[in-house]
């Protein structure tokens, strides 16, 4: 049934938390205008989109009106920025909504991004600029769309105000909604507080990993270890995803690494054109500590962060402690291969079973010596199986790739596989569609001056990455080179 308004705001986090919570409002947006709406991501949460549509909805998605029964909150937390430990930093523009269950029987926050100042601001403003804001909205509904664990994008409000950035930018608010906005950051600040700890922890195992409160609350395997597993599973399965997928997520912040194993934070994220594992797009990234090809790395450095604030419910001998969670982390890597090596089996077609790490080695490396594009290589090696070689040969010259090209085909044909079935699988699971940076790059422009069509049409082709259409060819060709070597991106 869907709600005659915007409701069923629930606030446990608040409730169960409130050291780490903040009771505040919005500040009020001058002139609201509606821009992207996520009609069904509203019909899941069972609200009416006429109301989201109407002044009241509007009001409320802009951080303007708090609607019936809601609490927001600003929310506390720490972070290890660029490897440097903040002690605070908190929803410094954003705000907590509430929590609401949706028609799938899953709890999720309601959040919103650029609502204005709050006691976390430090010397930020408080708000948000349009064209951050529906990139967030952009790629975190791509990612949604290939099948990658993230938060969604509800809407955007443009409102009204002028927010200085280089010049005057029109500002803006997101609505996010996502599993929730607990963050290795939350740990950390929660362990550095008096008798918060334990009661964060418990919060995160009953609303992400239940199964763990079935466990003894001390000694080998027990629930705070099972929850540490579980998360070092959820977000080696994701950074694996992020590769497999070329995205750069830019600002891998223990603050912007979620308990829920999401994807988090779209501030200056890009997805790679030519293989290069050593891509940065982020202005402020100058060490390339978050370059493409070291984001396991990055993830393990802080998954350490997050064992670390767990040690005093693991053992209360701190030797065990760390022994334990040590152990754990160890498995990060075989993790994190394990379900490279799944997918890369699968975006070359190939039976898990039958995949030879070299196979694979040796074709990135073919591709990272020619600049080759990651998503069009593989969709050139589909088609390469179906007998249209040009595309891969205008990636890597045929005398290059030939020679990969039996070895690959002798696997295919060892598993017996016959090359037009496994073309097909390869088409399930490369993407045609990715954002890619030239393309989100112009339409965020033409946004900001007012001009939304391209946005628009590039967020309905990026929300099908697998549907090919004859119209949208153009969204499958890569930047020319000399865009994605200037290009920067900034956190907005
Ligand atoms: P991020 O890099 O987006 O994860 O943000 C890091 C921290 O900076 C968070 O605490 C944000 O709330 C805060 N922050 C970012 N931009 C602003 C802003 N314009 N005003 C206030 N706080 C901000
Ligand atoms: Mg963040
Ligand atoms: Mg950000």
């Amino acid at each position: 049934s869907t709600n005659p308004a915007i409701a069923g705001f629930e606030s446990t986090f608040a409730d169960e938390l409130g050291a780490l919570a903040v009771p505040w409002q919005g500040v009020h947006a001058p002139d609201p205008q509606l821009l992207v709406l996520n009609e069904q991501l509203a019909a899941s949460l069972r609200w009416d989109v006429a109301v989201l549509r109407s002044e009241v909805g509007v009001g409320v998605l802009s951080g303007s009106t708090t609607p019936a029964g809601a609490t927001p909150v600003a929310m506390a937390y720490a972070g290890h920025q660029f490897g440097g430990y903040t002690p605070l930093l908190g929803d410094g523009r954003a705000l907590l909504l509430g929590e609401v269950v949706g028609s799938d029987g899953r709890r999720v926050d309601l959040h919103l991004k650029g609502s204005g100042p709050t006691p976390f601001s430090r010397g930020g403003d408080g708000f948000a600029v349009l064209g951050p804001m529906l990139r967030e909205y952009l790629v975190s509904e791509a990612m949604h769309a290939l099948g990658i664990p993230t938060t969604r994008a509800l809407s955007v409000v443009a409102t009204g105000r002028r927010v200085r950035r280089d010049g005057a930018e029109p500002g803006a608010v997101l609505a996010r909604v996502a599993a929730s906005h607990l963050r290795v950051g939350t740990f950390e600040l929660a362990a550095r507080q008096e008798g918060v700890l334990q009661r964060l922890a418990d919060y995160a195992i009953a609303r992400h990993y239940p199964e763990a409160a079935e466990l003894p609350a001390t000694g080998a395997g027990s629930r705070y270890l099972a929850f540490f597993e579980a998360v070092v599973e959820a977000q080696a399965a994701l950074v694996a995803q992020w590769t497999l997928i070329g995205f750069v997520h830019g600002v891998m912040n223990t603050d912007n690494t979620t308990i829920s194993g999401q994807t988090i934070d779209y501030g200056p994220c890009a997805f790679l054109d030519a293989f290069d594992p050593t891509a940065v797009f982020s202005s402020i990234d100058h060490s390339g500590r978050y370059a493409f090809g070291h984001q396991p790395a990055v993830l393990k450095w802080n998954l350490a962060r997050f064992a670390e604030t767990l040690l005093p419910l693991i053992d209360s001998t701190p030797e065990d402690a760390i022994a334990a969670v040590s152990a754990v982390l160890d498995t990060f890597e075989e993790r994190y291969e394990g379900h490279y090596a799944a997918g890369m089996a699968a975006k070359l077609g190939v039976s898990g079973m039958l995949l030879d790490r070299a196979l694979v080695d040796d074709l990135l490396r073919l591709m990272a010596e020619h600049g080759a594009d990651w998503t069009g290589s593989f969709r050139a090696l589909a088609d390469e199986l179906r007998g249209h070689s040009a595309p891969l040969h205008a990636l890597v010259p045929r005398e290059r790739i030939g020679p990969w090209v039996q070895r690959w085909r002798g696997t295919l044909t060892t598993q017996g596989r016959g090359a037009a079935a496994a073309a097909e699988a390869m088409d399930r699971v490369n993407p045609l569609y990715i954002p890619r940076n030239h393309q989100v790059d112009a339409a965020l422009r033409a946004a900001t001056d007012g001009e939304f069509a391209a946005f628009e049409k590039l967020l309905e082709v990026v929300t099908h990455p697998f549907d090919r259409r004859d119209e949208w060819t153009d969204y499958t060709t890569p930047a020319p080179p000399s865009f994605n070597a200037t290009f920067r991106t900034f956190c907005g």
